[in-house]
């Protein structure tokens, strides 16, 4: 394979469609070596064929809104890649979505989810409907309209739709009511993330936050460190950031920073149960403020506009909310004041200029794809829940969880040391990915 031929020809056939360009060259450049050890990649051209995915169904979802009006949204799903398992990946309705956004986050879906070991192929879907500023009633009637034109794509064997961004236990709970009424059959394996006592798995809600923190764990501990009394800075409020937060308090980790479009909160001595509560209360309002954090709780959060959580000082920073969302300046910023680790716990959540600081500075740093795949890992634990009518307990699912994240640890660091000793877990993680699924595609013949 040779990167930058294959980039020529990608960005021709896909002019404009930057995020999806930008996921696919990270992969490529770090896999290059590898792959080129492997003439049978090469003659059954697994590269040219993994960029591009199976299919994308576009759809338009009509809905009525709290006035009478009527509303009129782009709905997607992408089907990238299915030779580990059916199709798996969030849903996200943000105002931003476009096909080449869910394109790199499918594309990256595919090797995060072989990273799981679990028999998951890759996808991603969802719609241009901004939840800011809507009534529940509104949520529903739009969930529904989506899920009219979704049903026919989605099963257990065939595609599995989660969470993602705006999308969380509320909107599951619609458009599983919708996809139960339409489809007319109760299939619990056609989406997860649901809740429990009608399919959900106990733990799924945390599992994205649990598991970045495992993942963060292992990285401080590689490096004769603790967890304990570590100060974090973390972006967003939703329920990765809420999970996050928890996990690293328990641990002896100290919260110093969320932030939010509005701003940023500084948390002095910590954050409490209280607050981890008001966190999922500030993402049910749709007011998208984390302004609120501090109204609520003035001796504890100190709220700046317009600024972001990066410019607390802090020893290990975890963007939890969108991606690029930490640009090269802020790592400059970061590593200026003192930060040892990083690791992106949104997807793509720290621009390539912030990565290369970070790796030049010699700050571990972990990515996206394997330090959140605790939450896709936990939909795969509750699909096997929901084949074998089973619900197993909290400690079960935790346990269950944390071996994924240490496996998955394992892996990058197995396919990510270098000749000094140093681990790139970014490498690491692409081809401890990619090599599972090239192998699959190998066996599963040219098709
Ligand atoms: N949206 C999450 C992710 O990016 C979860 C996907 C899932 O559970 O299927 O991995």
């Amino acid at each position: 394979m040779k990167v930058n031929e294959i980039m020529a020809n990608l960005e021709a056939k896909h002019p404009g469609e930057n995020e999806y360009l930008q996921a696919v060259r990270e992969v490529l450049e770090t896999i290059e070596e590898e792959y080129n050890k492997h003439p049978e990649f090469e003659a059954a051209k697994i590269v040219e064929r993994i960029v591009e995915p199976d299919r994308i169904f576009k759809f338009r979802v009509v809905w009525v809104d709290d006035k009478g009006q009527t509303q009129v949204n782009l709905g997607y799903r992408v089907q990238f890649n299915a030779a580990l398992g059916a199709y798996k990946g969030g849903l996200r309705f943000h105002p931003k979505v476009n096909e080449s956004m869910l394109k790199f986050l499918g594309f990256e879906q595919i090797f995060k989810n072989s990273l799981t070991n679990l028999p998951l192929g890759g996808g991603k879907g969802g719609s241009d409907f901004d939840p800011v500023g809507k009534s529940d009633a509104e949520i529903m009637r739009f969930c529904q309209a989506f899920m009219y034109e979704l049903w026919r794509n989605i099963g257990a064997d065939q595609d599995s739709p989660a969470g993602d961004v705006g999308v969380g236990g509320r909107e599951i709970g619609y458009l599983y009511g919708a996809y139960k009424k339409i489809a007319r059959e109760h299939s619990t394996g056609a989406l997860t993330g649901k809740s429990y006592g009608w399919g959900g798995s106990l733990m799924r809600p945390e599992a994205t936050g649990f598991g970045a923190v495992y993942y963060v764990d292992r990285m401080v501990k590689q490096n004769g460190d603790t967890l304990k009394g570590k100060k974090i800075a973390l972006s967003g409020f939703g329920n990765v950031a809420w999970g996050a937060a928890q996990k690293a308090t328990e641990l002896g980790a100290e919260i110093v920073a969320i932030s939010g479009p509005d701003g940023v909160c500084e948390i002095s001595g910590g954050m409490n149960q209280e607050m981890f509560d008001y966190m999922l209360e500030m993402r049910a309002s749709n007011h998208n403020k984390v302004e609120e954090m501090a109204q609520k709780f003035p001796a504890k959060a100190k709220f700046t506009a317009g600024k972001k959580a990066w410019v607390v000082k802090c020893d290990i920073a975890m963007p939890c909310a969108f991606q690029n969302e930490l640009a090269e300046e802020d790592a400059k910023m970061l590593i200026a004041n003192g930060v040892k680790y990083a690791a992106e716990v949104s997807n793509m959540g720290c621009q390539p200029g912030a990565i290369a600081a970070f790796q030049a500075a010699g700050i571990p740093f972990g990515p996206g794809k394997a330090v959140n795949a605790g939450g896709v890992a936990t939909s795969g634990l509750e699909i096997c829940q929901n084949a074998g009518h089973i619900n197993w307990t909290a400690e079960e699912v935790d346990q269950k969880l944390h071996k994924i994240m240490n496996d998955i640890y394992d892996l990058c660091v197995k396919y990510g040391k270098q000749a000094d000793g140093k681990i790139n877990y970014v490498k690491g993680a692409n081809i401890a990915g990619f090599m599972r699924v090239a192998n699959a595609m190998i066996a599963q013949g040219i098709i």
